[in-house]
């Protein structure tokens, strides 16, 4: 099963991606956690990414190619994977299928989760995620049993850098800028499903299950 999982910053594509990878038993692959990590561990591409995600602008489309590219080759990849935060640009969109192609693949199913704007806002800046196991939290909806730690790993909660009022209205900005024509050629496949993302995270993944289950 391929699945792709669209929709603004904040609008739970990460938290769906991780609850279906552990159903479905595919690995998630999330480029944001990928550029993190490479900036984490100081590599040529982190260095190359940081400026980009400081102030929410995409990384160029060759780079995340790239990235992408070597990804899907990985041999956990072969009945499947998510894809949480790519294609993001109509040439990403494009580059992914001539990729799939070449791999002989075929994208099952794109889930767009949808979230206004100001809900998004206001989630995102009581977001806090673990530095240890990469687990959300939101102080609002979700708040961890103990102040500042994770409830899974007991690792210390943070804030993300680029989840500033500033900065998540940029990402936005540029999300709405690009989403459309991915949307349209999306649509004239048959392959895209909207889903309401300002519901329950337990609400909306079963919505997304029973799409999959009807592919
Ligand atoms: P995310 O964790 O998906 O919200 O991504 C965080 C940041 O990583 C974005 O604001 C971009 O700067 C960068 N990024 C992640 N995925 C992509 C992509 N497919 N294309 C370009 N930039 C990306």
């Amino acid at each position: 099963m391929l699945v792709i999982l669209l929709g603004p910053p904040g609008s739970g594509k990460g938290t769906q991606a991780r609850s279906l990878s552990e159903k479905l038993k595919i690995p998630h692959i999330s480029t944001g956690d990928i550029l993190r990590e490479s900036i984490k561990l100081n590599t040529d591409l982190g260095r190359k990414a940081s400026r980009f995600l400081e102030k929410g602008e995409l990384v160029p489309d060759q780079v995340m190619l790239k990235i992408v590219e070597e990804r899907l080759r990985k041999t956990d990849c072969e009945n499947g994977f998510l894809l949480d935060g790519f294609p993001r640009t109509i040439a990403q969109t494009k580059d992914l299928d001539n990729v799939l192609k070449k791999i002989s693949r075929d994208i099952n199913l794109v889930v767009e989760l949808e979230v206004r704007d100001n809900v998004v806002v206001e989630r995102l800046l009581s977001r806090l995620i673990c530095v240890g196991c990469d687990a959300n939290f939101n102080l609002d909806s979700n708040p961890p049993k103990i102040k500042e730690r994770c409830d899974s790993c007991g690792g210390k909660l943070e804030y993300r850098t680029d989840d500033s009022e500033e900065v998540i209205r940029r990402r936005l900005k540029v999300y709405h800028e690009q989403i459309e024509p991915i949307k349209d050629y999306y649509k004239k496949q048959g392959k895209l499903v909207v889903v309401n993302g300002e519901g329950k995270a337990e609400e909306t993944l079963k919505q997304i299950l029973e799409m999959i289950k009807k592919r």
